[in-house]
């Protein structure tokens, strides 16, 4: 393998339902700046069914060039037909790195594809940067070991140099009003060989509980909410800030409550505004889907708990009892504010 001919950083583009996913905004967002760094361009890879409405969107959030495979196999997620059009792409046109969401779709197709074109992949990374030892290799961060090491990997002799990146860790950038990129649309053969699983119903889980990570405020419970019960505060706190209720993983495993609302490295990785963490003592892996928070507030009765190190502000105390006094205070404020 020549490294030499392979250019050019590639994005895969999740959509379901034509619709993009987060994660390939941000995806984009990354992939310029380290464009920058190798010198070279943007491409966004879109494959779907009748998804040509979405190039602008791509070309708004930083792609250079969009490759677009439109067929109606690509319809609905499947592993073989989407992993047999991206080695058809990446042997036409050998890009030196292709990014993939973290996503379950990303995590299912990027290692088919390394193994078919015996490459490097390194998942759920968080940070990624271009080495500046003259190599312009890909330096692709990830945590290890339950996130108490984070190691630094490289493919400095295959390619393309492939990552799945954690949702919500890179930034989209602030959209190009009227970008246009060319569009390099590619046939690709799928027959009955790229297709041995049949999707017969794809059942979608109806939840009107907004993502918490588009929330700007979160009200996050720990362990030391003591029961599921107590989980009432934090909805009333949260209630009264206009923020959502979220949690750490210790609540998940106890079945208090669902894992989509468990913020850290192996739930999500969360950015808003304003984080108050309730019994939560700060353990890395916890901290790693949150510490990026603009505001971190910590309610917690053990003063030496690890999350007071990140917490701009720090109540110790008994979070049953802080919380209602915090709401109605809250409550008062804003009625304050809203009769001002
Ligand atoms: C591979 C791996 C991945 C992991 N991924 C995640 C992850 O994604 N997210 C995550 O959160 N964890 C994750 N963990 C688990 C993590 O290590 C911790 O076990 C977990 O975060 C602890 O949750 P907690 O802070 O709610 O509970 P605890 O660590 O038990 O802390 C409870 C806190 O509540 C305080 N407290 C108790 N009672 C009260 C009270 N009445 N008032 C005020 N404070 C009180 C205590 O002082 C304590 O600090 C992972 C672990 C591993 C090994």
């Amino acid at each position: 393998m020549d490294i030499q001919e392979y250019k050019g950083i590639f994005v895969f583009v999740q959509q379901v339902d034509n619709k993009i996913a987060s994660v390939s905004f941000e995806l984009l967002g990354k992939a310029k700046e380290l464009a920058k760094d190798m010198e070279t361009e943007v491409t966004a890879v879109l494959l779907g069914y009748n998804v040509s409405g979405l190039c602008n969107d791509l070309a708004r959030y930083g792609a250079d060039k969009i490759i677009m495979v439109d067929n109606k196999a690509l319809e609905v997620y499947a592993t073989e037909p989407y992993t047999h059009s991206m080695c058809k792409i990446i042997e036409k046109y050998k890009p030196a790195v292709v990014l993939y969401g973290a996503t379950a779709i990303g995590r299912d197709l990027a290692p088919r594809i390394s193994a078919r074109v015996k490459t490097g992949l390194t998942a759920d990374c968080t940070k990624l940067e271009i080495a500046d030892d003259g190599t312009k290799n890909l330096r692709m961060t990830r945590p290890a070991f339950g996130g108490n090491i984070m190691a630094t990997i490289l493919c400095p002799e295959h390619r393309p140099q492939m990552a799945t990146v954690r949702p919500g860790v890179m930034q989209k950038i602030k959209p190009i009003e009227g970008a246009t990129a060319p569009v390099d649309k590619f046939d690709i053969e799928i027959g009955p060989d790229h297709q041995n699983v049949e999707v017969l119903e794809v059942i979608k889980k109806v939840s009107n509980k907004m993502d918490i990570q588009d929330a700007k405020i979160l009200v996050s419970g720990g362990r030391g909410m003591g029961c599921p019960e107590n989980f009432k505060l934090l909805q009333d706190l949260a209630d009264a800030l206009g923020g959502t209720v979220s949690s750490s993983r210790a609540c998940v495993d106890a079945g208090w409550v669902e894992k989509d609302i468990q913020v850290g490295q192996t739930g999500k990785t969360v950015r808003p505004n304003l984080y108050i963490a309730c019994g939560i003592s700060g353990a890395i892996q916890h901290l790693a889907g949150m510490e990026e928070s603009d505001v971190i507030i910590a309610i917690n009765k053990d003063e030496s708990a690890p999350i007071f190190e990140v917490a701009d502000y720090g109540i110790v105390g008994d979070v049953t009892k802080i919380l209602p006094i915090f709401t109605e205070e809250v409550k008062k404020a804003m009625a304050a504010r809203n009769n001002a």
